[in-house]
């Protein structure tokens, strides 16, 4: 085996390679086109389209594809072979510039939001020279945009990389007010931890409820869960560990700096962290992460369980988004600095962060709406469905002292003048300390830890970027002009803390207190992603995106639209799996069960008439109660997904399936587990809990 230096990145057409390979010219000219977005030719792109097929072919790939991500939240490829034909029935292998910056794939069968019907059914991918393409199964990957030929997007790499560009052009004008002319671009990093489960293959295929929806509809607690705290950074089994040495290795190739693994809480649960990078690039490896998860896993005849809550009464899982902002000179720009100076910068960085998470807490709460995070949020594993800022005990103090200016004499806290002062240093310890908050500061970036584990990271981003963004502009439109800099960054300092302040909380975000207090100081709580989405159109979210390039408001619209009906999707498909389950697993299992006692019974009495038989027969009384029951909330179940298709109306429709088809999902289920816990081992038709979580 070739040394971890030596595999990393090898399937990666990297900037070595680049360098390699090309001419000097065109190598400058992508280089520019990579850092400072400059257009480039078609004879660049026919140079680097041709290295990139030599150096592809010779690791051994047949194919190429433009690979994209739709608004499914997973991403899309077509494969094209290199091969073109020549004189004498051969062929050649061949890729051009234009191969390599435009794709026509179909457009028509993805998700658009009604795009579709206002424009071209035929979309295009476009080469996205910021990410390297890379070799999977055979096969050339390039990572492309997707637009409608109107020039609408139809995916999520699209409106990211508008939002980056947006908070490129505002953080630059932030760094001038310091007197910063060095640096050039400021780009958003993320670095996002990804949590998941591991099934052992051959339980999952016994379920209907994980192969179709990835979660368990049914089951009933297992006598153990997660009570020990026994699993947490416990020691890694041998097949999980044989799994993640091999993950890594796949990761390694393409380029993906995964760093950490450590068990997680619930039993079968793991985390894997990645260094964190561009958020481009970053997004573009967590899909890649988790494609690869899915398929080691299988390898090992386990299955990777991405959805956010695959097992009631455990902890979901979520993946933590960590962003920061980092200049072209490599400074992290949510580092409290050494001076004075820097130290002023990154306060007022902060107070743009403070006043656009306040602000666009809905935004935030809708980037993460799904109806699998809806069973993580809220509940007591995760960070609440209210969004706050946790900045802190330290940093709070500096910010309560700028707040209450001069005048604010107390001894033994801080008395802090923006521009003058430095910054006490933070003990990094103390700012991470607070696992429950939904936007937590940890030293030098931002924890965002309410994203499901399933979600793309692009649609959180997206929001931040665009919202701090937003912040800067105002700032610096504020600043850019000011007679006395000095006075007026620290009234505007002031100022937003002092406006903005509800967000921040330093508490418990479980506890019961939290949702009464959140509610007295005006902050919103968006229980579900129904309640959720409506804000994603409302119009001082819609202005804002609009405005700085990131959507159109058809884009947004197109997008609320998807969202809502793929919610009712999913809710609708687990129905159809409950119903499908009950009826052909459960309802027969609990016959039998119910038969074998009465003919154990009926024995008893034929070999000896005043038999004992109290508990078959309470057993079967209970049983076939509880069965007439389930087959009633089946019933119920069906009838309410027949109500849903009334509806047309795509709001109403979800509210219905939030509150009636969900309601009679949970009726049932509860019902189903309960006599799970009743019928003998043999009988049950799935594997259980205890074998599922505990069975690898
Ligand atoms: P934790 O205590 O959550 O494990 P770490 O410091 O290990 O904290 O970082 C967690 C994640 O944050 C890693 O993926 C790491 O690469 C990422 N990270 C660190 N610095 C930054 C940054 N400046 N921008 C974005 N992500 C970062
Ligand atoms: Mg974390």
């Amino acid at each position: 085996m070739s040394t971890v230096p030596e595999l990393f990145g090898s399937l990666v057409f990297s900037d070595s390679v680049m360098q390699q390979r090309l001419s000097k010219q065109a190598y400058k000219a992508l280089q520019k086109t990579i850092h400072e977005g400059a257009p480039f030719n078609i004879n660049v792109a026919n140079e680097v389209a041709n290295a990139m097929k030599d150096w592809a072919t010779e690791k051994g790939a047949t194919h190429f594809t433009h690979w994209f991500q739709p608004m499914t939240g997973i991403t899309a490829e077509k494969h094209d072979s290199f091969i073109s034909p020549i004189a004498g029935g051969k062929v050649i292998m061949e890729f051009s510039g234009k191969e390599l910056i435009k794709g026509e794939p179909d457009a028509s069968s993805f998700p658009s939001g009604g795009l579709r019907a206002t424009f071209e059914a035929r979309g295009y991918t476009a080469w996205d020279p910021t990410s390297p393409a890379f070799i999977k199964d055979n096969t050339l990957c390039i990572p492309t945009a997707f637009c409608s030929y109107g020039g609408e997007a139809l995916d999520k790499k699209t409106p990211l990389l508008r939002s980056m560009e947006a908070v490129n052009v505002q953080a630059l004008r932030i760094l001038r007010l310091f007197g910063n002319e060095n640096v050039t671009r400021v780009s958003s990093t993320v670095g996002a931890e990804q949590e998941y489960f591991l099934v052992d293959r051959d339980l999952y295929t016994q379920r209907k409820d994980l192969v179709y929806t990835g979660r368990t509809l049914f089951g009933a607690k297992a006598p153990k869960g997660q009570e020990l705290d026994d699993h947490y950074f416990g020691a890694i089994k041998p097949r999980v560990k044989a799994f993640m040495a091999e993950l890594d290795e796949e990761l390694w190739k393409l380029g993906i700096l995964a760093k950490t693994e450590h068990n997680e809480v619930a039993p079968a649960q793991h985390e894997l962290a990645p260094f964190f990078t561009t958020t481009n690039i970053s997004t573009d490896h967590n899909q890649l992460m988790m494609e690869m998860m899915k398929k080691v896993a299988l390898r090992h005849n386990l299955v990777c369980l991405l959805h956010e809550k695959p097992f009631a009464g455990v902890n979901g899982s979520g993946k933590h988004n960590n962003w920061s902002l980092c200049t072209n000179t490599g400074v992290n720009l949510l580092e409290p600095g050494e001076s004075p100076r820097e130290n002023a910068q990154f306060l007022l960085i902060l107070a743009a962060l403070i006043k656009g998470v306040d602000e666009y807490q809905d935004m935030l709460r809708v980037s993460v709406a799904t109806a699998g995070n809806d069973h993580r949020l809220g509940a007591n594993e995760a960070p609440p469905a209210i969004v706050s800022m946790f900045l802190g005990d330290e940093l709070t103090a500096v910010l309560e002292s700028i707040e209450s200016g001069s005048d604010y004499e107390q001894k033994e806290k801080v008395k802090m003048s923006i521009g003058v002062d430095t910054l006490p240093r933070f003990s990094k310890d103390n700012t991470d300390r607070n696992r429950t908050s939904p936007f937590a500061f940890t030293g030098n970036k931002f924890e965002f830890r309410m994203p499901g584990s399933t979600l793309s990271i692009a649609g959180p981003n997206i929001v931040i970027n665009t919202i701090v963004a937003e912040e800067f502009q105002q700032f610096a439109d504020q600043l850019e002009h000011s007679k006395d800099f000095h006075a007026d960054l620290n009234k505007l300092v002031r100022k937003t803390i002092r406006d903005h302040k509800r967000i921040i909380f330093n508490g418990d975000g479980y506890s019961d207190c939290w949702p009464r207090e959140a509610e007295k100081r005006g902050l919103l709580n968006l229980k579900t992603t129904v309640d959720s989405l409506p804000y994603y159109i409302a119009d001082k979210n819609v202005s804002v995106f609009v405005k700085h390039g990131v959507f159109t408001e058809t884009e947004m619209h197109s997008r609320y639209e998807i969202r809502l009906e793929s919610y009712c999707k999913v809710l609708g498909i687990e129905s159809q799996t409950m119903i499908e389950m009950a009826r052909k697993n459960i309802i027969p299992a609990v016959c039998a069960y119910q038969n074998d006692l009465c003919a154990a019974a009926a024995a008893k009495k034929a070999a000896c008439p005043g038999a004992n038989c109290e508990v078959e027969e309470s057993l079967v009384e209970k049983l076939s109660s509880r069965n007439a029951c389930l087959y009633k909330k089946v019933e119920a179940l069906e009838a309410a997904m027949l109500d849903a298709k009334e509806y047309d109306d795509i709001f109403e429709c979800a509210k219905f399936y939030r509150d009636t088809v969900f309601a009679a999902m949970q009726e049932l289920r509860a019902i189903a587990d309960d006599l799970e816990t009743i019928v003998g081992e043999t009988y049950w038709p799935f594997p259980t809990y205890g074998e599922l979580l505990f069975g690898v």
